[in-house]
């Protein structure tokens, strides 16, 4: 019967191999405001002029807005756009946008494209309708748009027109933000102005620009969109609320780096050719650890832009997920005892485009890369609670802990050399083994440190990858706006104590004293390193010893927003004000409330009106075959049958007593709920044994999660 429903695989329905692109069909960017669209469109000078804001981080001239404006217009027309939308980034996690069309009446019949510098670089969304967490008053409901210059204007397309976006930043009236996208921006200022007076410390011109890097690994699942329809805790939660795990699933160890389905192939090159016509470098695809759990890796850029981008593969690869008859599932755990699904921000620091973060071939870079090292070292250790704050969500908490993502205790990985290189710089010792002479900073080369040794340990939350740290724990719907500011702040915060404290270093005493002022923060820090097993228990009470938070849930990992240090150190950063931390607090707070509980009700209402309707039938009918077979006088095989009424009477028992207990922690609050909820799981999973086949009205792991 559940063929019926089975996706159709039609040989026909498939797409037929065909001749790969060639290169000038890819057109790499071409739906770009791009620096060449700007030389082709615009005079040099104006050019110049934005070119200028854009690299040197300078306000835009207001003088320059209505001739770019006109070009975008004129570009994006040309490219069959219609509207133009101020394009950004809301507390709601995701992007927002609302379009106006170019075309504005002049008289009957006729109409004149319009889209002036005021348009381009302000705009007024009515942002009653977003969350605020107090911020904005009813009364006061205006919102500002603002162009964020550094990051390019686009086209979006879909199946028969497009629009015009431009990236912006979203404040309220009296100037609070209200976006993920204006904090990330200032926590990237304050890193600039950080490692510039560290840099200055090391002789380097204080005009140089540090930027930080990043590149987002993403993780998502492709399921049948026929199955999906039919799930609606997938439809409404993004998540499967009931589901026995098959016998099958990921044990093979067979998925991961598996050749690809030519099905999953053909969407992910159609994702692929929309992202570079974005000018989002989308570099490496590979199927993951869970059966139907892929990756999109893209290569690194500049964190404001690699934040942006990372926004537009999660929705391209939702359309095309549609395109092709699929669902991506981008929870974080959409398939409970499975591989759940993460994003891996890479991260790094790059000064006048050389990375600070890679060892270096002479005792100059390797001063400033353990500098540098130390500083991170020192931000982690000092404020791990906050940057797990960053990666907390009713979505995360499921995977967090959960024996395939990294534990909920923040610790930092650097492998077995640089550990190495470290205890030895923290003892005055040689890193060269087998030398007695002592390592010291600013005089001796690091050995060289092995990029692919480091990268062996995927237990840890946050680890040095060779030349970038990976932070493992956010989520894979997170944006990593969010999570980069958070980083971006705290190690702004290390490099500047470590800058002040460098600079008052007397040049005869430079290398000496860097080598003091290192192996203190080493002593004091030291303890977030960790190369071991995160997933063991030992770890856990190993990191209760070193007095590292463990921050299990959403509304633990985010309590420590509140805390005065925390309020202190984001407002000396100049990222976020205390009114805006807290803000943001009670928005964060507020959306897992609401996340959990709309869990909660979706699965009470899934029990009771699909889960016990199926059971009853079965106990009725399989009672009803006990009294023909008793009426009949059948003796053999009445006990068996007995037995599975019992079975199927305890079920629903269980079901009937945990569908009223959910109902009561509804109105309790978010643990009780989520406690309830995986009790009415259990029963449910256990009566999914127990139905028969036929009858069961959702579609079963073993599907989902195989058949595409
Ligand atoms: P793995 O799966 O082994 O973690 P991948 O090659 O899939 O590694 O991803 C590594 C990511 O790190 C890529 O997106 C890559 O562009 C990014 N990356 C490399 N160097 C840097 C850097 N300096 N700063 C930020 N990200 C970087
Ligand atoms: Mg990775």
């Amino acid at each position: 019967m559940l063929s019926d429903t089975f996706p159709q695989q039609n040989a026909s329905d498939q797409p037929q191999p065909k001749e790969a692109m060639s290169n000038t069909e890819v057109e790499y960017g071409m739906d770009v405001f791009s620096e060449s669209v700007m030389r082709e469109y615009l005079a040099k000078d104006t050019v110049e002029k934005l070119l200028h804001t854009v690299n040197d981080h300078v306000p835009l001239d207001p003088s320059i807005a209505n001739e770019v404006a006109h070009a975008m217009k004129q570009w994006a027309m040309s490219r069959g756009a219609t509207h133009f939308t101020h394009w950004f980034q809301p507390l709601t996690g995701s992007t927002a946008e609302k379009h106006d069309a170019f075309f504005e009446p002049t008289g009957v019949g006729k109409t004149i494209a319009r889209f002036s510098g005021k348009n381009l670089i302000m705009g007024e969304p009515d942002a009653s309708s977003f969350p605020s967490g107090g911020l904005r008053c009813t009364f006061e409901a205006r919102g500002y748009t603002a162009w964020d210059v550094t990051s390019p204007a686009f086209i979006k397309r879909h199946s028969n027109g497009a629009t015009l976006c431009i990236p912006t930043v979203f404040c309220s009236y009296t100037g609070e933000v209200l976006d993920k996208k204006t904090p990330l921006l200032r926590s990237m200022q304050a890193m600039d102005k950080a490692v510039r007076k560290l840099m200055a410390c090391f002789g380097e011109k204080e005009t140089g620009h540090a930027v930080c890097t990043l590149g987002p690994e993403q993780e998502y699942f492709l399921i049948d969109k026929t199955f999906y329809l039919r799930r609606p805790d997938l439809i409404q939660c993004g998540r499967t609320l009931f589901g026995a795990p098959p016998a099958r699933h990921q044990q093979l160890e067979d998925h991961y780096f598996g050749s690809i389905r030519p099905r999953i192939v053909a969407f992910m090159e159609d994702v692929e050719r929309e992202l570079w016509r974005l000018g989002i470098p989308a570099k490496t695809r590979h199927n993951e650890v869970a059966p139907a759990q892929f990756e999109l890796a893209p290569m690194f850029e500049d964190l404001n832009l690699a934040v942006d981008h990372n926004m537009l593969i999660m929705e391209t690869l939702r359309n095309v997920a549609e395109r092709h008859g699929l669902v991506c599932l981008l929870h974080e755990k959409p398939f409970a005892g499975v591989n759940g699904s993460g994003k891996h921000n890479n991260w790094s620091v790059a000064y006048n485009g050389k990375n600070l973060l890679d060892p270096g071939a002479n005792p100059q870079e390797n001063a400033i890369f353990l500098a540098m090292l130390a500083a991170v070292l020192r931000a982690i250790d000092l404020h791990a609670d906050i940057l797990r704050a960053a990666t907390a969500g009713a979505g995360n908490d499921h995977r967090l802990g959960a024996n395939e993502a990294p534990p909920s205790i923040i610790s930092v990985f650097l492998g077995e050399e640089l550990t190495n290189v470290v205890e030895q710089l923290g003892k005055g010792t040689s890193a060269k083994t087998g030398k007695a002479a002592k390592l010291r900073v600013g005089v001796d080369t690091l050995p060289p440190i092995p990029r692919d040794t480091t990268d062996r340990n995927r237990t840890s939350p946050f680890a040095f990858t060779g030349n970038k740290f990976e932070f493992r724990a956010p989520g894979s719907s997170q944006n990593c706006a969010g999570i980069c500011m958070v980083l971006n702040t705290i190690v702004a915060e290390s490099v500047n104590v470590l800058a002040d404290a460098i600079a008052k270093l007397p040049k005869a005493k430079f290398n000496e004293g860097l080598q003091k002022i290192l192996q203190a923060v080493i002593k004091d820090h030291g303890r977030v390193i960790f190369n071991g097993d995160g997933y063991s228990e030992t770890w856990v009470r190993e990191a209760q010893k070193r007095g590292l938070p463990n921050l299990r849930t959403t509304p633990e990992a985010l309590a420590p927003m509140l805390a005065q240090k925390n309020l202190d150190l984001f407002a000396s950063q100049g990222v976020l004000l205390p009114t805006e931390m807290k803000s943001r607090y009670d928005v964060f707070m507020e959306e897992y409330t609401r996340k959990v509980t709309i869990e909660g009700k979706v699965a009470l209402e899934m029990a009771r009106s699909m889960i016990e309707p199926a059971a009853t039938a079965e106990f009725g009918a399989v009672c009803q075959a006990l009294a023909s077979a008793k009426a009949a006088g059948v003796t053999l095989g009445t006990k068996g049958i007995a037995e599975v009424a019992e079975t199927l009477g305890n079920g629903l028992e269980a079901l009937h007593t945990h569908c009223a207990t959910l109902e009561k922690a509804l109105g309790e609050g978010p643990a009780e709920t989520l406690a309830a909820l995986a009790d009415l799981r259990t029963a449910v999973d256990k009566l999914e044994e127990d139905v028969d086949d036929a009858r069961w009205p959702l579609p079963k792991y073993r599907d989902m999660l195989f058949v595409y």
